[in-house]
């Protein structure tokens, strides 16, 4: 049934911070409780108190009819799959650049046709990107979705390129050589940065940073991380803001049954952090953060705002009238004290915070703020860690256009435009981050692969990509080429050991104790077991 709501083609998808479900167009069949990849849908009796508020938040998205079959009850459009028109030069074959949802929901698009070939490439051993190393430990049933991925992965068609970088290992051309497409989904991997002085001191860092090393990505596995004082400031509140400081305000025991990496989970034990302050350089009304990452965090943490932070959301609440903005503020307005006594770790969100300076000789020892809107006033903050959390920037992709204030790579509906000509770049195409810029969950990235993926296709049935020549269109001679640059490839069979000795490390007791260096991913996958003999058969004939 079409009973969820905003749906992509619909007002409002775009910026919405979570669906509804339509209680009169639904029927209850309990199809999308099943079929949620993150597990974000559960019956209403069996909520837990903590999540008893979306009754509520739900019901007041939809305007009462008085017992009229809303519009909406019709059975649902199901959007077309792109349909390839074959040809003799076919199967179409597409390079996928980057393994996180945008890479993977592409794929999925692509595969809905017989005989394409997709080939995924990923610059890390492990794949599926920020649903690894960006989403919490603490939220597993958003990494779920990687059951869907892994699913996808094994589907005919599809072959894993791991630890291969494109650019340097393999070059955009090469990869145009031997494919129709090469489709960039490579998300936005640096962070914006707050230039300000006494910032890059020791002490201070990014949210992304402490993201990617509590999540165990190789890359930060010893970023240095200092929890030996009391408070750690973070500049800006958007949901990464809310998972760092969970995280670091989270009793460690509740961590060490997640998948949370061994460094960061011994860091977190010796922890002499006693309170997070999230400062937001604009007021209540304007929070970053969503409301189920809001519900989620006062439900688990401590979270309070001082006198002059309740003012201010009293005064906004009076004023708010869109029922979105309403809601944060009426589950901020409940909050407690920060006068009063901490009994545990607590997390305070702090308003109207201009960053000014780090202050501190060689390292940091707290911020200084200036009052937004106020011509002289100052706020100093004493902290032994200051992070920024203001969002991702896409990088530039080598040998691709960039729009360097956007941080994105220019382009229309996924097609790679140059932007001195308008014209499209032949055989080039973007999804996710990359395309449209770092906002959205997950699932937002499935209809953006799919808008690519649907223009892929018209511009492969309309002549516009060329074939590639005959001796580079067999998958075993992209597979020479590859090894030959990177003979540590590691393909669906190393990812699937890998990720079985992780989840065999986690004894039961946790749902997988990652490995943390690329070597050690390696050496794990080399004990993958050689497929049998009639695999191999088949293998070499379809080549
Ligand atoms: P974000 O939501 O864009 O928040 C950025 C924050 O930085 C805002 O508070 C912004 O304030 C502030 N900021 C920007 N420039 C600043 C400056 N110069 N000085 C001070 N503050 C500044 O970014 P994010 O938290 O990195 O999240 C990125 C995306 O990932 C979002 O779409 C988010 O929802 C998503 N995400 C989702 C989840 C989840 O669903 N669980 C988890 C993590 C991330 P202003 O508003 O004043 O500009």
């Amino acid at each position: 049934m079409n009973c969820i709501h905003p749906t992509p083609d619909e007002p409002g998808f775009a910026t919405a911070e979570m669906l509804y479900i339509d209680p009169e167009a639904c029927v209850d069949c309990g199809a999308c409780v099943t079929a949620c990849p993150v597990g974000a849908i559960v019956p209403h009796t069996r909520l837990t108190p903590e999540q008893l508020p979306f009754v509520a938040l739900n019901a007041a998205f939809y305007p009462v009819r008085e017992g009229k079959v809303p519009p909406t009850s019709k059975l649902a459009p199901v959007p077309d799959a792109p349909r390839i028109d074959p040809r003799p030069g076919g199967p179409l074959t597409v390079a996928i650049v980057g393994s996180g949802p945008a890479a993977m929901y592409a794929a999925d698009e692509l595969l809905t046709q017989r005989g394409v070939r997709v080939n995924v490439f990923e610059r890390l051993p492990i794949p599926y990107g920020l649903v690894r190393a960006g989403v919490a430990p603490d939220h597993q049933s958003t990494k779920r979705v990687t059951r869907l991925f892994d699913r996808i992965a094994d589907r005919r068609g599809f072959t894993f390129y791991l630890n291969v970088e494109v650019g340097s290992d393999i070059t955009h051309d090469e990869l145009l050589a031997h494919h129709h497409a090469v489709l960039y989904a490579v998300g936005a991997p640096n962070d914006r940065r707050l230039e300000i002085d006494g910032m890059g001191m020791a002490g201070t860092g990014t949210a992304t940073e402490i993201v990617a090393w509590y999540n165990g990505h190789p890359e930060f596995a010893r970023l240095p991380v200092d929890l030996g004082h009391e408070r750690v400031v973070i500049i800006g509140n958007g949901n990464v803001a809310l998972d760092v400081a969970r995280i670091l305000t989270t009793d460690p025991d509740a961590l060490a049954r997640t998948d949370i990496s061994d460094h960061a989970l011994a860091a977190l034990r010796g922890s002499k952090v006693t309170e997070v302050v999230i400062a937001a350089r604009r007021g209540p009304a304007d929070s970053a953060f969503t409301l189920p990452e809001l519900i989620g965090l006062t439900a688990t943490c401590d979270v309070v705002l001082d006198a002059a932070d309740h003012e201010r959301v009293a005064r906004d609440l009076a004023e708010a009238t869109d029922p979105l903005t309403r809601n944060k503020l009426e589950i901020l307005s409940r909050l407690g004290d920060a006068s009063a006594p901490a009994t545990r770790p607590r997390i305070r969100l702090a308003y109207q915070l201009t960053p000014r300076r780090v202050l501190g000789e060689r390292r940091a020892e707290g911020v200084e703020f200036a009052v937004t809107g106020s011509a002289d006033e100052v706020v100093r903050l004493d902290a032994g860690l200051v992070l920024t959390s203001i969002g991702y920037r896409g990088r530039p992709v080598r040998d691709l256009p960039f729009d360097d204030a956007g941080g994105v790579v220019p382009n229309d509906g996924g097609r790679v435009i140059d932007p001195s000509t308008g014209a499209p770049v032949r055989g080039s195409y973007v999804a996710g981050w990359i395309k449209r810029g770092p906002t959205g969950f997950i699932g937002t990235n499935k209809s953006c692969a799919a808008q690519t993926v649907h223009n892929l296709v018209a511009d492969y049935n309309d002549g516009l990509l060329l074939d590639p020549a005959r001796d580079r269109a067999k998958p075993a001679a992209l597979d020479r080429l590859v090894r030959s640059r990177q003979p540590d490839v590691v393909d669906a069979a190393g990812w699937k050991a890998i990720d079985a000795a992780e989840i065999a490390r986690g004894g039961g007791q946790r749902p997988r104790r990652k490995f943390t260096h690329a070597a050690d991913m390696l050496a794990a996958a080399a004990d993958a077991p050689a497929p049998p003999l009639h695999e191999r058969v088949l293998a070499g004939l379809r080549r």
